[in-house]
């Protein structure tokens, strides 16, 4: 039977970031791997190519194998790899600028292919780094390009066209990086917003948990065993009955005054384990303050329900006295929840039955026979 009240689930996440991260790095780095391979074999010739590119491969391959079989370490891994390729850049920029053009090296050997990469480096900065490193490592980059181009000038004083492509290209990264810089903050905020509304969420839940809940012993307390009575009420008819326990311990005053409040305490909790063990799932079991629990049972009938508070009667001593050590025991009363009736009716009637139990001695169950009318 359904209650009232079912925690919302927080909805799982469509799709895992990290792996469509993971997926993403490993299809470009392929990619780049397949293109590396490539260029060495074409350009074995070139030293530097002889020197740096099967370093570049074996990176690349050894990285990518890091993605498919490690990606716990995908961030850490991922920082470390670009910034050793920045480092790798920038030294075979140093190691063409000093080799003579005959050489294949010089000013105009970087042109165009050398600096494209660089564009490609700062897009995987703000995939592997958080936006402000990711900002600086831009930067840095950047940086780079505008510094080459003075050095340039110093070696070659006569190749103005290059610098000024260089320039061209450094403000293109530059407007680059400030636009993947923007769209990586308003990712991060969004993200923030919405750990934010989780947490928020999860308090909400664990407020209202609390908020239907007794301290004591963990139960409903009155408030959610009314508002299932107000559910219950809707839906009880007379094919699905809906019953109702009242209990109420006898001369608990004196348990508190000979054994001492928290032994008190103690055999309210023992009563709390009690019922609900002898319940079944989709039964409530609700402290409705004091020494008094009430228990809904849907889709149990006025017999049913009279052999239930009856096996809990009398199995309620012995558990309490393995606690304390006193057999506590309980009166209780029995009634049917009817349709539309108001909780407070319904409890009313049961704690009128449970009275009548008392008064005829306590420790026994009254059933709602049907006369008592109120
Ligand atoms: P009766 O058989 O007529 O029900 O007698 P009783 O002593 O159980 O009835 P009464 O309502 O006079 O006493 C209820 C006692 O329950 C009074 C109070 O000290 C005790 N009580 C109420 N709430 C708590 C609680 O949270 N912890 C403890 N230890 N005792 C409580
Ligand atoms: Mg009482
Ligand atoms: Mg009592």
């Amino acid at each position: 039977m359904s209650a009232p009240h079912r925690e919302v689930p927080i909805a799982r996440r469509a799709d895992d970031p990290i792996a469509t991260t993971r997926r993403v790095l490993v299809g470009c780095l392929t990619v780049g791997l397949v293109s590396v391979l490539a260029i060495t074999v074409l350009r074995w010739s070139d030293p530097l190519v002889r020197w740096t590119f099967p370093v570049l491969a074996v990176v690349l391959a050894l990285y990518i194998w890091l993605l498919l079989r490690r990606p716990q370490v995908l961030q850490r891994v991922s920082q470390v790899v670009l910034v050793g390729l920045d480092l790798l850049w920038l030294a075979m920029l140093g190691a063409r600028l000093s080799t003579p053009p005959a050489q294949g090296g010089g000013w105009a050997s970087l042109f165009p292919t050398v600096f494209m990469g660089l564009a490609l480096f700062v897009v995987i900065g703000y995939v592997v780094f958080r936006t402000r490193t990711a900002g600086v490592h831009a930067g840095a980059v950047v940086l780079a390009v505008l510094v080459v181009g003075p050095v340039g000038l110093i070696s070659e004083p006569r190749d103005t066209e290059h610098i000024l492509d260089l320039v061209r290209y450094g403000i293109y990264l530059g407007v680059l990086a400030a636009m993947l810089h923007v769209l990586s903050r308003s990712k991060e905020q969004a993200a923030r917003a919405f750990q934010a509304a989780r947490t928020a969420s999860a308090e909400a839940a664990s407020m209202r948990e609390m908020a239907f809940r007794d301290a004591l012993t963990g139960v409903a307390n009155r408030r959610r065993l009314e508002e299932e009575l107000v559910f219950q009420a809707r839906l009880v008819d007379a094919g699905v009955p809906v019953a109702l326990v009242y209990l109420d311990l006898d001369r608990f005053k004196e348990v508190n005054d000979t054994l001492g409040h928290d032994a008190g305490d103690q055999v309210l909790v023992t009563v709390a384990r009690v019922l609900e063990r002898g319940l079944r799932s989709g039964d409530l079991v609700a402290r409705l303050g004091g020494e008094e629990f009430v228990a809904v049972t849907p889709g149990v009938d006025l017999a049913a329900a009279e052999d239930t508070a009856e096996r809990l009667r009398s199995s309620l001593p012995g558990a309490i006295e393995a606690e304390v050590g006193v057999p506590v025991t309980a009166s209780v009363g029995v009634t049917m929840l009817r349709p539309g009736e108001a909780p407070l009716r319904v409890i009313a009637r049961a704690d009128a039955l449970m009275y009548e139990a008392k008064r005829a001695g306590r420790n026994r169950v009254v059933a709602d026979t049907g006369i008592h009318d109120h």
